[in-house]
């Protein structure tokens, strides 16, 4: 033995390994991660879900990680990666262990993609935006044409992943390398959250149509449990509206510009989430604290024993 190729059915020995290793560290307790796209700079409803998820992973006296997900280059600002640092550092949210960069994985990935072509799990297809458009799952048209991996007429394909059963249904193959030779969100994102241990992951109402897809992809890597999911609701006022572009959604302004202090800032997000009453500042450890004591003002679900929560993933969000 001693080759990459371990099982037919599985990933290579030394990815296995990686989701084994993220795997035992789940079985430790509760993981928590925030990803943020450096895309520009976090908006005051990024910080405000980072908030939710550093609480709830300080609340289960858990980790929490913080990922960059920076694959997608063209999209990505310089200085954005810093900029978000500072932020969450000037909040108080402390993060455990090195930031993980994923335009540092990329290998990973890859081999997670060669492995996929070789064993038939991916298959190319070149159906063009305009087919594509015509179904609201992908059709599976490419599936068995014996698409060609290479160039023709100046473009590549994409990498459909063939998906079985459930997600057939409900999400139907996904791209996992897209056309333009980018590696896709979904099959990174997938990828580190089983490799990293996370064991719950708080993100945005507006990714919660992406769950299937990532859950299929996680299936794809083997008999592994999906994190726990939970889609936080969009900022909204304290009589629960969405917030207009005033009232400053549309980002924290820049560091020298900001009225308040970190704890203002904090008690804004807090009092907007009606863990405490407006008007009050403090920092992100008093918050916790408060939480420690009044757990029962956190309306995201801080279970007991969050193993157990972990072997039950019928993939259900919690609608908020
Ligand atoms: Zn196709």
């Amino acid at each position: 033995m001693g080759g990459s190729e371990s099982r037919t059915d599985g990933l290579p020995q030394r990815l296995q390994a990686l989701i084994d290793a993220g795997q035992q560290r789940r079985t430790k307790g509760y993981c928590g991660r925030f990803a943020p796209t450096p895309s520009g700079p976090l908006h005051r409803g990024n910080l405000r879900t980072a908030l939710i998820s550093w609480l709830a992973a300080r609340l289960h006296n858990g980790s929490w990680r913080l990922r960059i997900d920076d694959l997608d280059t063209p999209r990505l600002r310089p200085g954005a990666v810093e900029a978000a640092l500072a932020d969450l550092r000037w909040l108080g949210l402390d993060w455990d262990g090195p930031v993980i960069l994923q335009s540092e994985r990329r290998g990973l990935y890859h081999t997670v993609l060669s492995h996929w072509r070789c064993t038939g799990k991916v298959y190319a297809c070149r159906c063009s935006r305009r087919q594509l458009s015509r179904h609201r799952l992908y059709s599976g048209f490419c599936r068995d044409r014996q698409r060609g991996w290479g160039w023709e007429q100046q473009r590549l394909p994409a990498w459909r992943l063939r998906v079985a059963g459930e997600f057939a249904e409900r999400c139907g193959d996904p791209v996992v390398r897209r056309a333009d030779g980018y590696i896709a969100y979904h099959l990174a994102t997938a990828f580190d959250e089983l490799a990293l241990g996370i064991s719950d992951v708080v993100r945005g109402a507006d990714l919660a149509p992406v769950q299937t897809v990532q859950e299929a992809v996680i299936a794809a890597m083997g008999p592994i449990s999906p994190p726990r999911y939970q889609h936080v609701p969009l900022l909204c006022d304290t009589q629960g509206m969405k917030l207009s572009k005033r009232d400053g959604s549309q980002g924290l302004p820049p560091r020298n510009e900001r009225p308040a202090t970190a704890e203002a800032e904090v008690g804004r997000l807090a009092s907007g989430l009606q863990l405490i009453s407006p008007g009050n500042a403090l920092s992100a450890q008093d918050l916790l604290q408060h939480l420690r004591l009044r757990p029962e003002l956190f309306p995201y679900p801080v279970s007991p024993d969050s193993s157990q929560s972990l072997r039950d993933h019928s993939g259900q969000t919690t609608p908020h």
